[in-house]
């Protein structure tokens, strides 16, 4: 098959995107889009400032400023310094931009909301991404289901690794059965060190005992370090609450307390702990009782794995709001299209 004609016929102009957060997922993004001919990185915001060219980003020089001076504000001749970088960057780029990625930490819980009411305010339209993790943030999203509607954007949620790709690969394990008995997700997170991917961290931290996302966020960088070398840099997570539950049940898979979620992280070594999996067990119409697992390869990241999906709901994303279909989906109701 001719996989340039389907492309073409997909996507008639390359994809102009946006990044917001610029920390260890944001910077893989632009990596990620380097050689990507249908998306243009036109657009990244972090904390410190925003960067903003029609003719698109070059991801290195954005890397380069942010991990030199601390923000993409920073860019030679480009960049802006400025403390609301996301408004001030939706305002003056408005419908120059055809979709977000969220790269952003999720801390307090209800942050990715509050900035996808601030595109709204702005009247923006178009398709917004995000990789969101808590059952909780995406019920605030799903609350946001017909603002969304009614504004023209396209919001895809849910849509990393997981929540993301293993829910999607759920929803089509589930095919071969009557009936869903279990999810079961389990993920192996190798890193080199903590602070390329603070939020991560941080957010993984509020699901331990003892922790919530409140008390998470306001460890210092040494809180987080001193927890870490107690741990021996590795942290155990289990029964989290994740969004695959809810997303594989608005997706009529199975009631959500069927789905579990844990995961070891080691912060000290990019070797995986544990190959990440799911586990999808259930009865078939003829009464048997089995398992598909579907395992992610050792050798793919983190970073790979939630970008990827991310991108790929991205391309998704536009062609539902060119066809007018405008309000929320999960990654479990909608097929990710790969970006060449
Ligand atoms: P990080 O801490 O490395 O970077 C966060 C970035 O956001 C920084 O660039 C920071 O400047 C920017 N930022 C913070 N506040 C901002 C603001 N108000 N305006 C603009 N920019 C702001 O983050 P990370 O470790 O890359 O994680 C990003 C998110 O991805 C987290 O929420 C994490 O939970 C999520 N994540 C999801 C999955 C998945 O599979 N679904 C996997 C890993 C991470």
């Amino acid at each position: 098959m001719n996989t340039e004609v389907v492309s073409d016929l997909n996507v008639s102009r390359p994809i102009r995107v946006g990044i917001l957060g610029f920390g260890g997922l944001g910077q893989a993004a632009a990596r990620l889009l380097m050689p990507k001919r249908e998306m243009v990185l036109v657009a990244i915001a972090d904390k410190g400032g925003y960067v903003y060219t029609d003719e698109g980003l070059d991801g290195t020089s954005c890397i380069t400023a942010y991990q030199t001076h601390g923000s993409v504000g920073y860019v030679e001749s480009v960049g802006k310094l400025c403390d609301n970088s996301i408004v001030e960057l939706i305002t003056k780029t408005n419908s120059l931009v055809d979709g977000y990625f969220f790269a952003l930490p999720n801390l307090p819980n209800d942050f990715i909301a509050s900035v996808t009411k601030q595109f709204m305010a702005a009247g923006w339209q178009g398709v917004l991404v995000d990789a969101i993790k808590r059952t909780s943030a995406v019920e605030q999203l799903l609350g946001l289901q017909s603002e969304l509607q009614d504004r023209g954007i396209t919001y895809l949620t849910g849509c990393g690794a997981t929540p993301g790709l293993l829910t999607a690969a759920a929803a089509i394990a589930a095919q071969s059965f009557a009936e869903i008995h279990r999810v079961a997700i389990r993920f192996g997170v190798g890193i080199a060190n903590w602070e390329a991917y603070r939020a991560t961290i941080r957010e993984d931290i509020a699901h331990m005992p003892g922790y919530n996302v409140a008390t998470a966020q306001a460890m210092s960088d040494a809180e987080v370090a001193a927890l870490l070398d107690k741990t021996n840099g590795i942290l155990t997570l289990e029964n989290m609450e994740h969004a695959d539950d809810i997303m594989l049940e608005l997706a009529g898979i199975c009631p959500r307390d069927r789905v579990t979620v844990g995961g070891v992280v080691d912060t000290r070594n990019p070797k995986k702990p544990l190959s990440t999996n799911v586990q999808v067990t259930g009865r078939t119409f003829e009464g048997k009782i089995s398992t598909h697992t579907f395992t992610l390869g050792d050798e793919t990241s983190m970073a790979a794995n939630v970008c990827g999906p991310a991108f790929g709901y991205l391309k998704a994303g536009v062609n539902l709001h060119r066809r007018g279909m405008n309000g929320i989906y999960t990654a479990a109701e909608v097929m990710p299209q790969f970006v060449h």
